[in-house]
Formats: C-alpha cells, sequence, structure tokens
C-alpha cells in the first residue's frame, strides 16, 4: 500500500514508526494494565512534534496534512488503540475545531498549550440522554451579564478525568433544539465543574471515559466558540475528521493483529505441520488481508479528498463504518487462529479483540454511519 503514498509521506511514517517503537511499545503493557488513562504518553507525542501535526506553523505545529494525521493514527494504534485515541483529540477534533471555529484569541491561549501536551483537551459532546441523537443535549448555557452558566452533564468523555480544558456543547435555548446548541471552552477549575464516574470499560484501558458534571458553571462570554447555536455545525465538521482518525485506528489494530496471527500460524505445528499451511487457515489469512487494504484504501481516499480541500463527510463516515467493523471481524479472527492461547492475556490478539468492539461505538456507531452514508446517496 505504499505506493500509493509520497515519498516524504513514506519517510514520515518510518519516522513515526520509530518513534512508536522507542517511546510507546516499551511501556504499552504497562500502562493498559494499569487501567488508566496513560498520561505520560501526552508529553511523548507533544515533544516528537506530532500532537501538531495538522496545526500551522504559527501557533507551534507542523502545518502537515490530514494524510499524515492518518499515518500517524495507524502506526500509533499499531502499538495501542488507547494511545491513538489519547493522541486524537489534541491533534485532531479539539484543535481543528478551534483552528476553523475559534477566534484569535482562542487560538492562541488554547492551541499552543494542548499540541505542547501542558494541557489535556476533551471534546463533551455526549450525554447521558443524547448519544447517537446529538441534537437532544440537555446541558443548558444561561447568559447572565458578561458570562455563561452552564448546567448539566456530559458522558463517556475521553479524558474527562485528567483533562483540563473541555470543548462543552450545551443548549443556549432548548426551544430551538439543534439550532440551539453551541460550543463553549470550559477550564477544570472552572466553579462549578467536576468529574463524575471514570467507566470500567472493555477495552482501550490505557485511556479512559469520564462522566462530567457542570453546576452552576460560569465561564466568560470570551469562552464562547463561533457563533451562538452552531455547535451542532462545528462537531459535525470537526468529527469528519475524527472519522478518518477512528478509521486509522481500526486500521492500525487490524494490520497488528494480521502480523501476529501470520507470525503465530507459520510457528504454531498441529498434524505435523504448521497451522498457517492449511488451507482452510490460508484463505483466512488471505480474506482478512483483503478486508484491512480495502479500508485502508477508502480511508486513504477520505484523507486525500480532505487535503484537496473537498467535502469527504460521506467519504470519511464509509471509511470509518468499514474500518471498525473489518477490525472487529479480523480480530475475531486473529483470536480463533491463535486457539486457546489467543484467549489468553498472554497474546496481544486479546487486547485487540475488546479494543475493536470500541472502535464501532465510539464517534459514530456503525448504525448511524449507515445513515450518514444513506443520506449521502439521496442528496
Ligand atoms: C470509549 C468511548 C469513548 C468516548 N469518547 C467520547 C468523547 O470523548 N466525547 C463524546 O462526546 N462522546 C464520547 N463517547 C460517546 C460515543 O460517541 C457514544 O457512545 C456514541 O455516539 C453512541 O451513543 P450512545 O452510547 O448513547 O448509544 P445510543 O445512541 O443510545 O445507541 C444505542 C443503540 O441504538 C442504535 N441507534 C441509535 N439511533 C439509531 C438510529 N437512528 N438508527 C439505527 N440505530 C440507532 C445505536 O447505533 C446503538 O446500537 C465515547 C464512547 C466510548 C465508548
Amino acid at each position: 500500500m505504499d505506493s500509493l503514498l509520497t515519498q516524504d509521506e513514506i519517510s514520515f511514517k518510518k519516522d513515526v514508526r520509530d518513534f512508536v517503537k522507542k517511546e510507546l511499545l516499551p511501556h504499552v503493557e504497562e500502562w493498559e494494565e494499569r487501567e488508566q488513562y496513560a498520561v505520560e504518553s501526552v508529553k511523548k507525542f507533544a515533544d516528537y512534534g506530532l500532537l501538531g501535526i495538522l496545526v500551522p506553523p504559527e501557533y507551534g505545529g507542523l502545518g502537515g496534512t490530514t494524510m499524515e494525521y492518518l499515518i500517524a493514527s495507524i502506526e500509533i494504534a499499531k502499538a495501542s488503540v488507547s494511545l491513538a485515541a489519547i493522541f486524537g483529540s489534541p491533534a485532531g477534533i479539539f484543535t481543528d475545531a478551534i483552528l476553523k471555529f475559534g477566534t484569535e484569541e482562542q487560538r492562541k491561549q488554547y492551541v499552543p498549550p494542548a499540541i505542547a501536551g501542558d494541557k489535556i483537551a476533551c471534546f463533551a459532546l455526549t450525554e447521558p440522554a443524547a448519544g447517537s441523537d446529538a441534537s437532544k443535549v440537555e446541558t443548558t448555557a444561561v447568559k447572565d451579564g458578561d458570562e455563561w452558566v452552564i448546567n448539566g452533564s456530559k458522558a463517556f468523555i475521553t479524558a474527562g478525568n485528567v483533562g483540563d480544558v473541555i470543548m462543552v456543547f450545551a443548549s443556549i435555548d432548548r426551544s430551538l433544539g439543534a439550532k440551539g446548541i453551541t460550543a463553549f471552552l470550559v477550564e477544570k477549575d472552572n466553579p462549578g465543574f467536576s468529574v463524575g464516574k471514570v467507566e470500567r470499560l472493555l477495552g482501550l484501558h490505557a485511556s479512559s471515559a469520564a462522566e462530567l458534571f457542570f453546576k452552576d458553571c460560569r465561564v466568560p462570554a470570551s469562552a464562547m466558540v463561533g457563533e451562538p447555536g452552531k455547535g451542532l455545525r462545528i462537531a459535525f465538521s470537526s468529527l469528519d475528521l475524527g472519522r478518518i482518525h477512528c478509521a486509522g485506528q481500526a486500521i492500525g489494530l487490524a494490520d497488528a493483529a494480521l502480523e501476529a496471527t501470520l507470525a503465530y500460524t507459520a510457528e504454531r505445528e498441529q498434524f505435523g505441520r504448521p497451522v498457517g499451511e492449511f488451507q482452510g487457515v490460508q484463505w483466512m489469512l488471505a480474506d482478512m488481508s483483503i478486508q484491512l487494504d480495502a479500508s485502508r484504501l477508502l480511508t486513504y481516499r477520505a484523507a486525500r479528498m480532505a487535503d484537496a480541500g473537498k467535502r469527504y463527510t460521506a467519504e470519511a463516515a464509509k471509511a470509518k463504518l468499514h474500518a471498525s467493523e473489518m477490525a472487529q471481524q479480523l480480530a475475531t479472527k486473529a483470536v480463533q487462529l491463535h486457539g486457546g492461547y489467543g484467549c489468553t492475556k498472554d497474546m496481544p490478539v486479546e487486547r485487540y479483540y475488546r479494543d475493536a468492539k470500541l472502535i464501532e461505538i465510539y464517534e459514530g456507531t456503525s448504525e448511524i454511519h449507515r445513515e450518514v452514508i444513506a443520506r449521502s446517496l439521496r442528496s
């Protein structure tokens, strides 16, 4: 698949791979076992410049491309999807939303510390009663003099328990429905902000997903991102980029699962020969490779369209949907081909199997992606 990348992209991929091998891989098992957000990884990403891939140099970034962001997502996810999730928000949706919709003051205040790893950034849209239907956000923001007073709660927020700055989507007028939803930046020491339960998740054990509470939480008028009532537009625009990142997570995971399975089936002997020599196994490996290639092609297309400045909502949805379902199916086959040992924590495929399921759910479930794609066919 490298034939579809430029020479610069191939050397960028090699650099990220070297970084992952040196700085992340030696710690992955320990961080996953600990079942806490691997806060140490944030500085490592930052020091290597990775959090600023998409950020213009005037705000301290590399001024890179969506394709490079995708390449980094894949390479990091090959080591750990948790770490790719940690990388994704500051390097992607959070900074993207501020760069596209924020004021110059907000860009200067929030983007450099987020990509330097000095402040952990979160993106808080989901609520206990508003998941797939984000237009039903119940958190409210009411104007009081020069301030906004936020009340409500958020659910499943990645890094919510360790975050320093949170992009919160709240309604300034619930009678307006989706058109009342507005984005605000809340800092963790804003009075009235608190962290609730940190979920114990099936997978992504080195990341976190937390409940957040806002009780008469006051922010200045300057904390509003974009225009009043344009919050969902901001969220959905940044989630297009997030979908490319999620597809990258799935591709990285599947790539690692296929590599592990090829190695294991070449070594494991039954009936006097490596199990990888049986045709039944070879066909499974062939199918895994085809599906992985298909996801990669769909995702490269979405990234290339983003870099060409074209609208890529449906392409990103197709990439995320295909790649997350592919990764889940491929990880299932990987465990199958490892037999009983694949069900133990001694084998990395056990983690791939658990992590793959989550990618099908966050940043929009498969069902919602099918809706987005079907809508694009009608328009
Ligand atoms: C690990 C993790 C990290 C997360 N991080 C974040 C984060 O940082 N920020 C954030 O805002 N959110 C985050 N989320 C939340 C995530 O985006 C939501 O869980 C997801 O959008 C689904 O919402 P829900 O869980 O409320 O499911 P629901 O919306 O309640 O859906 C339940 C089921 O119904 C199906 N369904 C719903 N509507 C339809 C429909 N119209 N047609 C067909 N089927 C439908 C769904 O596909 C699903 O299968 C995270 C979630 C997880 C698990």
